[in-house]
């Protein structure tokens, strides 16, 4: 195929979209884009030395692996050259004139037009390079890529407006260089003092060198960062910021982390691992299929982007870097899959992710709070999949509970330590909304008595709460299911007297009426205010799960739960005089659709329900002319 030797192409649509924003909203933190350059160029330093490990020819030519930063004052130009791995005329239009990453949509539907919060978006969604348009009126990359030859350099060319240049020409040298023609307004960016603070700022911690030359143009380059891979050094080297630096530059993520781990294992596996809890959740969290934060590294080598081999599902928020010295170079993602080694350190990995958030916990309640509000429901999914871990995770889980207004989350322990005397288990609230949770009626009897309730209102709840059996000795029980003892516990001052009369006989009345629709109808312990609720077998799914599970298209047998009526409300006391009969009927069937109304469900038939209590509003005398 012959190519034209130069040609013009246009952006993708959402590439236009995204250079007009960068070009005409994002004045202030747009000194972003040299560390997006410096990134990509270290990116391609990482590359090439991965593809030379098969082969080494790739990389046996000319430098080794820097970064260079050439500025020209009264030209207005600043670049940035790497000697990494370049790119073909083809990678170049592929790669610098679409957005290849999926979430390009997310990108734009996240962006607020606060130009601080919008910033931040751009290293986070993989369109780094074109950030270089926030500053620069041209943009022209000169790339070869290693292993071909001089004259099959690329030279991609454009001004940010919707189209760009390619040409075909002659590079002496691998690698790429991207040249910036600044906008008038942003000469600052072409000047030694300026620049080496910012590689400081943003790119200490770059493995590579960064060379800068202090007047520009000519004499010796300078080196400006460390160039030592961050984790290699030792922790009592390191300084706080140096760990937040270098988490912006792994996590794309301009924040700052909540904690970090650094560990350089010793033995007979030999590894160092540096974890980072970030403190807000990426928008795919959910997305069981979406990348995990670790890079994998071989004694010094990148070998991979998310390396999920090395922790489980449920910590997949966690960003960071692990640097083995026995694995093979040549790893694969099959490779790790199998070995045991790994195994075992994925085993070890885990253990300290567990532990840096059980001292988050006990020492930073606050920023816990933070990493439970952002990353709590996926770490419940940790008690499903990681039963070995159980009784590690299960001090680090959060609920909302009745004993508050809801503000802080509770542990399991401040919920042992407010046991009422002769309360033995842990009793907790399934509900599809914390609202609806606060509003049960199946609290009442409990909130009477001083008990307190978890109130579980999240999707995965009806999941996590199959897994928890019991905590330091203490059985989890759905309040909403069986029958409720509350005998054993003391009563507050508060509470009411339990119900005077016993009206055994209303009950099988009752039941008759509603046939079906109920397992059977008995007397209620947990009510206080309330007249009706549902109570559960303890083998039924439960109206949570079992909506879940047919919105996901299942269709589950139909079950059939309890009616509790409460034998000291008026309504109550009020049905056990009405003779059988219409009158009978209609309130027998007003309690039950309350009580499935109550928990956030449709009455039977809701127009006959909407008629019986209509019925009762326009005639009150209806029910009592008994
Ligand atoms: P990201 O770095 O997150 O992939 P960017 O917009 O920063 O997104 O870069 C887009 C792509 O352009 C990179 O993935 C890479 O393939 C290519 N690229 C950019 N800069 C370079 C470079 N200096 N050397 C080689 N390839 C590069
Ligand atoms: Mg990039």
């Amino acid at each position: 195929m012959t190519m034209p030797a130069t040609e013009t192409r246009g952006f993708q649509a959402e590439v236009s979209r995204l250079l007009q924003l960068m070009i005409h909203s994002m004045y202030s933190h747009r000194e972003i884009f040299l560390r997006e350059l410096i990134s990509n160029a270290s990116d391609a330093c990482d590359r090439l030395r991965f593809a030379a490990l098969a082969d080494p020819a790739l990389a046996a030519d000319g430098t080794g692996p820097e970064i260079r930063i050439d500025f020209d004052s009264k030209e207005r130009t600043l670049t940035v050259t790497d000697t990494g791995i370049g790119m073909t005329r083809d990678e170049a239009a592929e790669h610098l004139g679409t957005i290849a990453r999926s979430g390009t949509a997310e990108f734009f539907a996240r962006l607020t037009g606060d130009q601080q919060k919008d910033s931040t978006l751009i290293g986070q969604f993989g369109v780094g390079f074109y950030s270089a348009f926030i500053v620069a009126e041209r943009v022209e990359v000169l790339s070869r890529r290693a292993g071909l030859p001089a004259d099959a350099a690329v030279c991609w060319s454009s001004r940010g407006d919707g189209e760009f240049t390619l040409a075909t020409v002659t590079r002496a040298e691998r690698g790429t260089s991207v040249r910036l023609w600044l906008r008038e307004d942003a000469a600052e960016f072409a000047d030694a003092f300026r620049l080496r603070g910012l590689i400081r700022r943003f790119s200490d911690h770059i493995a590579f060198p960064v060379l800068l030359r202090p007047d520009g143009g000519k004499g010796e380059y300078d080196r400006v960062n460390q160039a030592q891979a961050l984790w290699t050094r030792p922790r009592s080297e390191l300084t706080d910021d140096d760990y937040r630096q270098f988490y912006r530059h792994i996590a794309h993520d301009p924040g700052e982390p909540l904690a970090w781990s650094h560990h350089q294992v010793e033995g007979r596996r030999e590894y160092t691992t540096l974890l980072y809890v970030p403190a807000s959740a990426p928008f795919d969290l959910y997305n069981r299929e979406s990348p995990r934060g670790l890079k994998l590294y071989v004694r010094r080598v990148f070998i991979m982007d998310d390396a999920e081999q090395f922790l489980p599902l449920y910590l997949r928020f966690i960003k960071g870097v692990i640097d083995s010295s026995d694995l093979p170079l040549n790893v694969s993602r099959e490779l790790l899959q199998q070995d045991a080694d790994v195994q075992a350190i994925r085993g070890a990995v885990t253990r300290r992710v567990v532990d840096l958030l059980a001292r988050l916990a006990a020492g930073e309640a606050d920023k816990y709070q933070t990493f439970w509000k952002e990353f709590g429901n996926v770490l419940k999914e940790g008690l499903v999949e990681d039963p070995g871990n159980r009784e590690r995770l299960l001090p680090l889980l959060r609920f909302a509970s009745t004993v508050d207004d809801g503000a802080v989350p509770q542990g399991l322990a401040d919920y042992l330590a407010r046991l009422r005397p002769g309360q033995k288990d842990i009793c907790y609230l399934l509900a599809d909304s914390l609202a609806a949770a606060r509003g049960s009626p199946q609290l009442e009897g409990l909130r009477a008595r001083g008990v307190e309730v978890l109130l579980l209102h999240e999707r995965i709840d009806p999941w996590l709460v199959m897994h928890l059996d019991e905590y330091e000795g203490h059985r989890f029980v759905d309040i909403a299911r069986g029958e409720l003892r509350l005998d054993d516990i003391a009563a507050t001052e508060s509470a009411p007297a339990q119900a005077g009369t016993v009206i055994e006989s209303l009950w099988p009345r009752v039941a008759a009426r509603l046939g079906d629709r109920v397992a059977g109808v008995r007397a209620s312990t947990r009510l206080a205010e309330s007249a009706a609720c549902l109570v559960r077998d303890h083998a039924d799914p439960g109206p949570q799960l079992q909506r879940l599970l047919e919105a996901a298209g299942q269709k589950l047998p139909p079950t059939r739960p309890w009616l509790e009526l409460n034998p000291a409300h008026p309504l109550v006391i009020r049905l056990n005089l009405l003779p059988d009969g219409d009158s009978f009927d209609s309130l027998a069937a007003l309690l039950a659709d309350q009580a499935l109304i109550a928990e956030g469900a449709a009455p039977a038939d809701p127009a006959a329900f909407v008629q019986r209590l209509n019925a009762w509003l326009l005639d009150p005398r209806m029910g009592g002319g008994a």
